[in-house]
């Protein structure tokens, strides 16, 4: 699992880096944009790849119609300006329809060989009720599949009767989604999204339990998590979640889980809610010789990918011989850039050393959403090594693990301006995550 080992040379060329995102959505669903026009900006922005996961559909149906209704002028108004050629019927009541163009229209429409590829997606999201009266978001990101799950259509699995342990509950999917996808002869991506969302419902030590999710978004951009005053500030970020979850997956030998960044757009122009959920803040960039599904797959299941805020590696690098792991982040004019690696002990203490119990503002229901968030000692995510370049100097760093340490992971930050704005995410700087080491 190194990724000098894999290093890809094809008759294609040296592998580089592909930009995307598998994470947005459309009238398909509950984002506020025709399909094309999401697909069609993403492109523009220089995207290579996209992925447009609605909730609980894929878009497979040829038949699907939205009607101009009061507030949605002025997207029709757009898009049949931008794409003169949409497909316009006058419904029933008299009201202006829209046809909404399927996975294999805007797939034809857009690809392009070695530029830009849409990837099949679709989000499985449930809400799981527990007999206690709990209840949890479950947002699962299934890419490279080209139908929705059979259980999607299957209402036991969100009311949960047997008290399915989340766990377990989120495994079912994922190993449904292997099986399904085998049946078909697909190559899926299985990701959990958000877990904080939306009032920190999935636990690190949940998805410490679920080896067979290998991907979650570090980096979700569209959702945000209201502050729990409880929580000591450097107590429980995405990053100390995600350390979390992979000390204890590494004392047990399970897979390390990986990072993603996603935009999660709903909203694409600025209203209502402000600049909080416009797209292009979060993206993943995946170095594969190709591109399309299965190199871009294959090539995370490597580990061979950044989740980005704004900011992107120039290289990764992990010798397994020596158990070093090197990054480099390229120069841009007056920027000072930090390199952060970040380590767990082997020696951690499963045990907490705090357990707090938080509960929601008012706007959220008691005790449907309380929940216990554990707190451990520093050798869970320990920064183990700082590395500060000069302004506009490009700046590369190297760090050899420890025997007692489990993995290693690192983090480039550079100052800016704020772009996921969730109260969990780092505050005040663009990020690139790389993955976890071992
Ligand atoms: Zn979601
Ligand atoms: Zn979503």
């Amino acid at each position: 699992m190194t990724m000098n080992d894999n290093e890809d040379m094809t008759a294609n060329g040296a592998a580089r880096w592909w930009r995307g995102n598998l994470h947005t959505h459309t009238f398909w669903s509950d984002g506020r944009a025709f399909p094309e026009e999401v697909v069609a900006w993403y492109k523009a922005r220089g995207y290579n790849f996209l992925g447009l996961s609605d909730h609980n559909v894929f878009q497979d149906d040829g038949d699907r119609w939205i009607a101009e209704t009061t507030g949605r002028e002025q997207y029709f108004s757009d898009y049949l300006a931008a794409f003169p050629d949409a497909k316009t019927r006058v419904g029933a009541d008299g009201t202006r329809e829209a046809r909404l163009s399927t996975f294999a229209e805007l797939a034809t429409r857009f690809n392009e060989p070695e530029r830009f590829a849409l990837l099949p997606a679709f989000e499985a999201t449930r809400s799981v009720k527990f007999s206690n009266g709990r209840s949890h978001q479950v947002h699962m990101n299934v890419v490279n599949v080209t139908s929705v799950l059979p259980s999607i259509a299957s209402p036991e699995f969100t009311r949960n009767e047997d008290d399915v342990p989340l766990p377990e509950f989120i495994a079912r999917h994922a190993r449904e989604t292997a099986a399904f996808a085998a049946s078909r002869g697909e190559h899926a991506v299985f990701m959990l999204n958000h877990p904080q969302w939306q009032w920190y419902d999935i636990a690190p030590e949940v998805l410490a339990e679920v080896p067979e999710v290998r991907f979650f978004e570090v980096c979700n951009n569209g959702t945000e998590i209201p502050a729990a005053p409880e929580l000591p500030g450097d107590g429980f970020d995405t990053d100390r979640f995600w350390d979390v979850a992979n000390a204890f997956r590494a004392r047990r030998g399970l897979p390390l889980l990986y990072g993603l960044g996603g935009d999660d757009t709903h909203v694409y122009r600025g209203e209502p809610h402000g600049g909080m959920l416009m797209p292009f803040n979060a993206w993943t960039l995946v170095r594969a010789a190709k591109l399309d599904g299965v190199s871009l797959a294959e090539a995370m299941e490597r580990g061979d990918f950044a989740a980005c805020e704004g900011l992107e590696p120039e290289d990764i690098r992990f010798d397994s011989k020596s158990r070093t792991l090197s990054v480099a982040v390229a120069a841009k004019p007056e920027a000072m850039r930090t390199i952060r690696f970040f380590v767990s002990k082997r020696d951690f203490s499963e045990t907490p050393t705090r357990q707090i119990t938080i509960r929601p503002s008012a706007e959220h229901d008691t005790p449907v959403h309380e929940r216990t968030v554990n707190i451990y000692d520093d050798r869970i995510g320990r920064e183990v090594a700082t590395f500060r370049s000069a302004p506009g100097e490009a700046l590369r760093a190297s760090y050899t693990m420890s025997p007692d340490d489990l993995y290693v992971r690192a983090r480039i930050e550079e100052p800016g301006r704020p772009l996921c704005t969730a109260y969990l995410h780092p505050q005040g700087r663009l990020v690139a995550w790389t993955q976890p080491f071992a």
